[in-house]
């Protein structure tokens, strides 16, 4: 067999992620102190912003770490001040959820701020607290948190279950467990503004999230579309692709097309 020289390796801000880096994530004002950052092309994620009455903000789903530089622009040009993050969120521990997380730990340590609380639901919470590599990087995506330039450490983590509240100040988020897009999958409702939060469960157009990774099933993410369905809310704000106004009528699409489509 003819032998083939291997190609020279291409520094990782040359190839597939490097144009995230001097990007800016571009934010929109659902509400006057909510907002909704698209996400960046390239295995990103939709990253949502809430700011309390004191001035404290929650980010939930900080994106692929490769755009965190980009979020934190995005955030500067909506005059939210990231020293003022109190917590992060995170739906489900995917690599374009979840990996934004580490970065933004580092900017609080070097600037000897008191980083924010990590807040994830049972198995993911498990997941960033033990730093289980295996099951951010789902399936057989080929990647590695080095393509990411981020560090992946073990950390404390806050962990919530179905039913519970996030009292975030004068805002509060119900916690709902999702499964079947991933396992410790959660949605969270604002019932004032009547926003959801979908992770990867549902999108808009009628779209849902993939069940082929580990952890992934169909029926789980059935019962899970179908509750979001029933649910009271307006705004959908989903981990991927466009949000919507028109809520309630994209989470009824989706369970619509879903059971065709299994
Ligand atoms: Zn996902």
């Amino acid at each position: 067999m003819a032998k083939f020289k291997k190609a020279k390796k291409l520094p990782v801000d040359n190839m597939f992620f490097g144009w995230q880096m001097g990007s800016s994530k571009h934010g929109t004002r659902v509400f006057p102190d909510i907002y909704a950052f698209d996400e960046l092309p390239n295995l990103d994620c939709n990253t949502f912003v809430f700011k309390n009455v004191e001035g404290n903000v929650a980010i939930v789903d900080p994106g692929n770490g490769m755009s965190f530089d980009a979020l934190l622009d995005g955030l500067k040009k909506c005059d939210v001040a990231f020293n003022n993050v109190k917590w992060i969120i995170v739906t489900h521990v995917h690599v374009d959820h979840v990996l934004g997380i580490y970065p933004a730990l580092d900017y609080f340590t070097s600037r000897n701020i008191q980083p924010p609380e990590i807040i994830a639901l049972g198995e993911s919470a498990r997941v960033i607290e033990e730093a289980d590599v295996e099951k951010i990087f789902p399936g057989e995506l080929g990647l590695s948190p080095k393509q990411f330039g981020v560090n992946i450490k073990p950390m404390k983590v806050r962990s919530v279950k179905e039913g519970d509240q996030l009292n975030l100040g004068d805002l509060n988020l119900q916690v709902m467990e999702c499964p079947g897009h991933a396992e410790g999958s959660m949605c969270l409702l604002d019932p004032q503004h009547k926003i959801l939060i979908s992770g990867d469960v549902i999108f808009s157009g009628g779209a849902f999230g993939r069940v082929d990774f580990p952890g992934g099933s169909v029926k789980k993410l059935l019962q899970s579309i179908d509750r979001l369905a029933k649910l009271d809310f307006d705004v959908l704000l989903p981990g991927h692709m466009n949000f919507s106004r028109a809520g309630r009528r994209e989470a009824q699409t989706a369970l619509a097309i879903a059971k065709q489509f299994f």
